[in-house]
């Protein structure tokens, strides 16, 4: 017998046919004898609804009623859930965020989980029954409803695993797994059989969106087994595990872009000790991500530009730091192009090989896209391109790494 967690996706959830099919591979697991923990999004689109009203509601709404408004949407599918299995002859509970508790910081839209109450949980389940939990909410110390972040269910299935030592996390989705790269670009991409908890990592924040960031970095501290899977078929999914899991490893693991990207470009700036700091201080105190640097060197001894990117939602907000910044600056002239993409190479094969960035280089030089700016870390390349080569550049890589299925 296994102690196993399920957890469902928007899609999934989105509607009752869609929940009974959930409830029969739910039924399956437990009939095969095993603990089931289900963990559940909102129905697709609902979050999107709900977060609209409070912006409608006021544009400066109370974090606090947000997450009481959004949080809503995992209950109603939690409680859809648990009737469904009743129905089936399943015997099924609902244990919300705070029935459970899962504790979280207080940062309200964006809190952190600090420990999954197990009491309760382990009592139903060995009772036989199936626990149905909503994801993606949680409370404060003093009793506040709090929320995970967009696709923070995943996280509250991960760390229900974690907290009752699941032997599994199954993720169900709407895709098969984790592709080499995004199948609607390159239909040759292939589903992944295994991938290390980092490759996952780096995937997700440059742009993979199949599970939340911080999901992944909750799994890989506290080992949890992660398979994503897909919801509509019963082939096997992407198992998410340790480094020496993987044995036949590849040089890269995949492909991915992000087009949430826009260029900056500070041109004549003052060469002078901290100068860095007075652009890159203030965006900070802003809360604006700065990912991509680059910064040219002094060529008349005097100034020099200074090139960065940030996300592209946050744009207008940068536009405005920066300029009322000026004078603490003294740039000359700001340049701003939001027609920009982000793709990045992965692979834990990179730590032990050199020449993975010169490929990459090499395959877009050849096909004359020009690159902006480049950043690296132990395990992945990114280059900064127009946004038109974008889907060029990734079929290019896929081809260049020997990542495409064979025809
Ligand atoms: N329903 C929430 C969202 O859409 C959480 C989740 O589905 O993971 O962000
Ligand atoms: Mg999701």
């Amino acid at each position: 017998m296994s102690l196993i967690v399920m957890k469902f996706g928007g899609t999934s959830m989105a509607g009752i046919e869609r929940i009974r099919g959930v409830a029969a591979r739910v039924k399956r697991e437990a009939e095969a004898g095993n603990q089931v923990a289900v963990v559940v999004s909102a129905m697709a689109g609902e979050t999107d609804r709900l977060v609209g009203f409070c912006k409608e509601a006021s544009p400066l709404a109370d974090p606090a009623e947000y997450d009481v408004v959004v949080a809503s949407g995992e209950q109603v599918t939690s409680g859809l859930l648990a009737i469904v299995l009743q129905s089936m002859g399943v015997k099924a509970r609902s244990w919300l965020g705070w029935q459970l508790p899962v504790h979280t910081s207080g940062s309200h839209s964006k809190a952190r989980i600090h420990d999954v109450g197990t009491d309760a949980l382990r009592a139903a389940l060995a009772a036989g029954e199936v626990a149905v939990i909503p994801g993606f909410q949680g409370l404060t110390d003093d009793g506040r409803v709090t929320t995970l972040g967009r696709g923070g269910s995943d996280t509250s299935a991960v760390a229900v695993a974690a907290a009752l030592k699941a032997d599994r996390c199954d993720i169900y989705t709407d895709v098969e797994g984790v592709f080499t790269t995004d199948p609607r670009i390159v239909p040759r991409a292939r589903k992944l059989s295994k991938i290390t908890y980092e490759e996952m990592l780096e995937l997700a924040s440059v742009g993979a969106k199949v599970l939340q960031t911080r999901s992944v970095e909750l799994a890989m501290k506290e080992k949890v087994r992660v398979q994503v899977l897909s919801s509509f078929s019963d082939e096997p999914g992407t198992l998410v595990v340790d480094e020496d899991e993987v044995v036949e490893q590849e040089l890269i693991a995949g492909v991915a872009y992000d087009r949430n990207e826009a260029k900056v470009t500070l041109i004549s700036v003052p060469d002078r000790p901290g100068v860095v700091a007075t652009i890159f201080g203030p965006l900070a105190d802003a809360n604006i991500n700065v990912d991509m640097i680059v910064q040219n060197i002094a060529a008349d001894g005097r100034t020099t530009d200074v090139t960065f990117t940030v996300p592209r939602t946050e744009l207008a907000r940068a536009k405005a730091v920066l300029e009322a910044n000026l004078g603490a600056i003294g740039y000359e002239r700001l340049d701003i192009n939001d027609e920009v993409a982000k793709i990045s190479v992965v692979g834990v094969g990179m730590r032990s090989h050199a020449g993975v960035a010169a490929t990459m280089f090499r395959s877009l030089a050849e096909r004359g896209i020009n690159i902006l700016a480049i950043t690296t870390s132990e395990i992945k390349v990114s280059v900064l391109i127009a946004e038109e080569y974008l889907e060029l550049a990734v079929r290019v890589l896929h081809t260049a790494y020997g990542l495409d299925a064979a025809a």
